[in-house]
């Protein structure tokens, strides 16, 4: 059989622990016996990471600028204990904090649905795709105690030195204050991201936020992203047969509990926080949920929303036998791969990316599958296999 050709490199970012295993056994056994794979190599594991102060990160978010798709995996933040493990000379950033703040993207979530991991709301029926402003609000706050009597106001000096002032609050005991803020640009990249991301698939996007209460805050969230649709994307979602629907966050919340689910639901910075856990945990496993980071530009990287399974690495170290679920670092592959297939017209590629994630429903669907399904699973006396064994067994059906 003749190996699928590339044209384009897709931006491969190595990464960490059980993950950079499990990522080796999907090249090895699904990818490179079908595809003459084409990437262009960073490794982001915490070891190359340190010795080249961290260039190695900013490298491979400047591919992905050149190359728009790229293929991530996970990989570890350094706290104190790991700056001891891994002899750190710095506890370098987030590597996701890096690439976003250079591709100014939005994350988007999507569960990944099978027969037999049924979501807790019996209702949900399509995945939900939880899209996340990145930048701002409380995670950007500065707080005060307030330690009694006093008036607290918010000062704005201009560039010229012009004041002007507006009252938070005259306390007469004591109490506490937060100041936030957010950059018109940055609600104007999120809007865009979340725009390009419902045409390309395809799916109707909900916003909300609470501007009824805050009238300029969430105010100009809600008017920025209207003034964008109906100047840019208005004919381009009815061309596409999908939908922008603006609603209050609490009546939100409300519709999506009673929805069948099949949309993006884009979120401020706190509500995707707290909703994304909410909805990947509701869908059933942290192991079954995708994430894509898109920029305004349209450059793409995919990736496994959760992290290096550490535990099961140590185990994996001391030879234990491990059952690590591979299927959302499978679908950072597809997903790279078939938007690569779609940038370069290469149908048989993002044909390609189908059939793989096919045979890896399909082999779960038939009950063969990693411990942690196992466990939450509706279907009878499920066959459970270890890292290896089920990524062998997708392979034999692909
Ligand atoms: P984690 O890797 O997401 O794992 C937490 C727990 O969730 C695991 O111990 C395991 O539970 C379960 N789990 C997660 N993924 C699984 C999978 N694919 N298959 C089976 N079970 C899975 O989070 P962590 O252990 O707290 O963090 C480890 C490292 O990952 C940290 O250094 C953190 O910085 C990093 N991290 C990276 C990213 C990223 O690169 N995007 C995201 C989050 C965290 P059981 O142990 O009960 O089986
Ligand atoms: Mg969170």
């Amino acid at each position: 059989m003749d190996k699928i050709k590339m044209t384009t490199p897709i931006v491969e970012m190595d990464g960490d622990e059980m993950t950079r295993i499990l990522w080796q056994m999907i090249k090895d056994n699904l990818l490179l016996p079908y595809i003459d794979l084409k990437t262009e190599y960073y490794d982001l594991g915490l070891e190359y990471r340190d010795q080249t102060d961290d260039k190695v990160t900013t490298d491979s978010a400047f591919a992905t600028k050149k190359y728009k798709v790229a293929v991530k995996c996970a990989t570890i933040t350094p706290n104190a204990a790991r700056v001891k493990e891994y002899n750190l000379k710095e506890m370098w950033k987030s590597p996701n904090g890096t690439i976003r703040a250079i591709l100014d993207g939005t994350v988007f979530r999507a569960p990944i649905v099978v027969k037999g991991i049924d979501p807790c709301v019996v209702n949900w029926k399509k995945p939900i795709t939880i899209a996340r402003h990145a930048y701002g609000d409380v995670y950007k706050g500065s707080e005060m105690k307030i330690p009694g009597a006093g008036k607290v106001e918010l000062v704005y000096t201009s560039a010229d030195g012009t004041e002007s002032r507006e009252l938070v609050h005259n306390f007469d005991s004591p109490g506490i204050v937060q100041g936030m803020h957010n950059i018109n640009g940055s609600i104007d990249s999120f809007a865009r991201s979340c725009f390009n991301y419902a045409l390309d698939t395809k799916q109707d996007l909900w916003f909300a936020t609470k501007d009824t209460i805050s009238k300029k805050y969430d105010h100009t969230f809600k008017d920025i992203f209207q003034d964008i649709f109906d100047a840019e994307y208005e004919n381009l979602f009815k061309e596409a047969g999908i939908e922008y629907f603006y609603t209050l966050i609490d009546d939100a919340v409300a519709r999506v509990m009673k929805s069948e689910g099949g949309y993006i639901w884009a979120c401020k910075n706190y509500d995707g926080d707290v909703m994304s856990d909410m909805i990947s945990s509701a869908f059933g496993s942290l192991a079954m949920m995708t994430s894509v980071l898109v920029s305004p530009d349209g450059d793409f990287e995919y990736e496994a929303a959760h992290g290096t399974v550490q535990r099961h690495y140590y185990k994996h170290l001391k030879g234990e036998e491990t059952s690590t679920n591979s299927v959302a670092t499978i679908f950072a592959w597809t997903g790279a791969l078939r938007k690569r297939g779609e940038l370069d017209d290469n149908q048989e590629l993002a044909a390609f990316a189908d059939k793989l994630e096919k045979a890896t429903i399909d082999t779960i669907e038939a009950g063969e599958m990693t411990k942690d399904l196992a466990l939450i699973t509706t279907i009878k006396k499920p066959t459970v296999l270890n890292s290896e064994e089920f990524i062998k067994a997708i392979a034999t059906r692909l």
